[in-house]
């Protein structure tokens, strides 16, 4: 199982449940619906549907969705494929915090009737002036006496739209002083003139995600509320809200570090500025550490849960190096992924003591490793395409490829010896000229060591594959974290390179999502959207050397 890997919060729950003080786990995946996830919901994803597939509990997939300006339906679509996609399953029907406006609005009127909140007329600005700071303890608002009755008349006619955004807000009457500045008042609602994507227009007020978060969580009964370590601070605003509302529950919030992988960045924010300045191509293009991308870059679910696995559950912050996530996919992959030929900068290579008319079909494993690949059929003819990289006119030493004199074996094949270069006018070298030794099939030549061995596809058979190389989309390590900088001065200007190369037939009638390891290239997956049979379109998701330590 690659999800039960021990950290505190799961052993903790074990504990519980040994004890007898838990019944059934509970827990929530809460994404805001106003972007795609990333690789850090990922983490937040395997871990709250992890702990509840693992103790036979239950998780809940709810959209914490309390700002309309910011959310949209095309984002919630997307949240639930990725999920579904990473295999995960939650409880019910989806949930929506928008479910609980009404009951949040009832609540909030409670803590009015007990003196607990108030109408403030201060705006935004006088607000955070009044609210002090670290240092200095904050001030109360000249509208923080105002009558129960006044209040509930007043909340009422923010509902009814009676006033302008911005004009009033309810807060919570705690504690002006308080060390916390999420105690000193903190807003419950807003009032925002905007449809909602769920509720429409029947809203004219909204509740803060404080006032949303702790109290959905209760009226679903999760018993454990895993959230990210910034809101460690928001935990007595969370417990305040239980004690002092009549909820149906008492969940827990516990914190765990975020996670932060280098060379990227993880945040919707930011990942929403690439997608709006046309620097990728939108929120799932291959470069983008959204789960969507990551798919369409050939990730599969299972490496994404081993790379979360792998990552762990802690309460130190700290940034995972993205050659982790590589190598994750790298050894599904090579256990997983069936084998090919393909050229990505042909030249020609002419057989010269073959026939015009040669042809020899070699019947080839799918996979070094795994029968239940099957095999492919790979023609030789006169004429092959090689890599242009697999050929130097001048080698230096222990160059083990091809060469004027030397000789190289074609992977499943023969070996040939390259007896002629050609050139075209720009002295460019165009074509090679080589000979086979048709005695060296499955076997050495007599008293030569042939160390090297070369991919290459027929000229007559080849086909025609466009090929994505994807390369990190920054150049530095931490791009988010430049003081004097912005995150998008470390674009990598190289992070795709479209070639067009040449496969073995088997390439040419491959459905989208197909992946492959192309023999001592990489890691390809044919384009979930451009591909199609007959017409194939790879992405490269990793190249084939490994560059984790662990
Ligand atoms: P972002 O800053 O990218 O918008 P967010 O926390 O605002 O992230 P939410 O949609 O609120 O995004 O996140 C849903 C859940 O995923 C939350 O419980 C959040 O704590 C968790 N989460 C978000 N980012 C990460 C991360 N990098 N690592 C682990 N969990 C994360
Ligand atoms: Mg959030
Ligand atoms: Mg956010």
């Amino acid at each position: 199982d690659s999800t039960s890997a021990p950290n505190f919060i799961r052993n903790q729950i074990s504990e519980e449940l040994e004890q007898g003080r838990l019944n059934q786990l509970v827990t929530r995946f809460p994404p805001e619906p106003n972007g795609f996830l990333h690789i850090g919901h990922a983490k937040s994803i395997c871990l709250n549907f992890g702990l509840a597939e693992q103790f036979g509990g239950r998780c809940h997939l709810r959209f914490d969705d309390t700002n309309p300006a910011k959310e949209e339906q095309v984002y919630i679509d997307a949240i639930r494929d990725d999920i579904e996609w990473l295999g995960f399953h939650w409880s019910g029907d989806v949930r929506y915090a928008s479910d609980y406006f009404e009951q949040l609005y009832e609540w909030a009127c409670h803590l009015i009737r007990e003196g607990l909140a108030y109408v403030d007329d201060l705006d935004a600005e006088q607000m955070r002036e009044y609210r002090g700071t670290l240092t200095e303890p904050g001030r109360p608002s000249p509208w923080r006496e105002r009558s129960v009755a006044e209040n509930l008349a007043l909340f009422e006619a923010m509902r009814n739209g009676d006033f302008e955004e911005g004009e009033k807000v309810l807060r919570a009457k705690i504690d002006m002083a308080s060390p916390n500045i999420n105690l000193r008042d903190p807003t419950l609602y807003r009032i925002r003139h905007a449809a909602h994507h769920q509720s429409g227009e029947r809203w004219k007020i909204y509740p803060a995600y404080d006032f949303t978060h702790g109290q959905s969580d209760a009226i679903e009964g999760i018993t454990h509320s895993l959230c990210t370590l910034e809101f460690e601070d928001h935990r007595p605003l969370y417990n305040w809200f239980l004690e002092n509302l009549p909820v149906p529950s008492q969940p827990r919030q516990i914190e765990f570090a975020r996670l932060n992988l280098n060379y990227t960045v993880t945040s919707k924010r930011k990942l929403k500025l690439l997608v709006d300045n046309d620097i990728v191509d939108g929120w799932d293009d291959p470069r983008m550490p959204t789960i969507s991308g990551m798919r369409r870059r050939g990730y599969t679910p299972a490496s994404v849960r081993k790379f979360c696995d792998m990552v762990g559950v802690a309460r130190a912050a700290g940034v995972v190096d993205i050659q982790m996530l590589y190598h994750a996919i790298r050894s599904d992959l090579e256990e997983n992924a069936p084998r090919a030929m393909c050229v990505m900068k042909p030249l020609k290579v002419v057989l010269s003591n073959l026939e015009e008319a040669f042809e020899q079909r070699f019947e080839v494993a799918g996979h070094p490793a795994r029968e239940d690949m099957g095999t492919r059929s790979l023609p030789l003819t006169r004429e092959i395409w090689i890599d242009r990289d697999d050929f130097m006119e001048e080698p230096p030493k222990k160059f083990f490829r091809l060469a004027p004199g030397q000789e190289v074996r074609l992977r499943n094949a023969y070996v040939i010896r390259c007896d002629e270069v050609i050139h075209d006018d720009s002295g460019e070298v165009s074509e090679l000229r080589c000979s086979v030794d048709l005695e060296t099939l499955g076997r050495n030549p007599e008293g030569r060591k042939v160390k090297g061995v070369i991919h290459w596809v027929s000229v007559a058979h080849g086909v025609p594959v466009e090929v994505r190389n994807y390369d990190n989309l920054f150049t530095v390590e931490a791009p988010d974290r430049d003081r004097d900088g912005d995150f998008l001065d470390h674009l990598n200007p190289e992070s795709l390179e479209t070639v067009q190369a040449i496969g073995e037939p088997a390439l040419a009638e491959i459905e989208p999502e197909s992946r492959f390891q192309f023999e001592r290239v990489g890691y390809f997956c044919a384009d979930r959207y451009d591909s199609a049979p007959g017409r194939p379109v790879f992405n490269r998701t990793v190249s084939l050397k490994d560059g984790w330590a662990k």
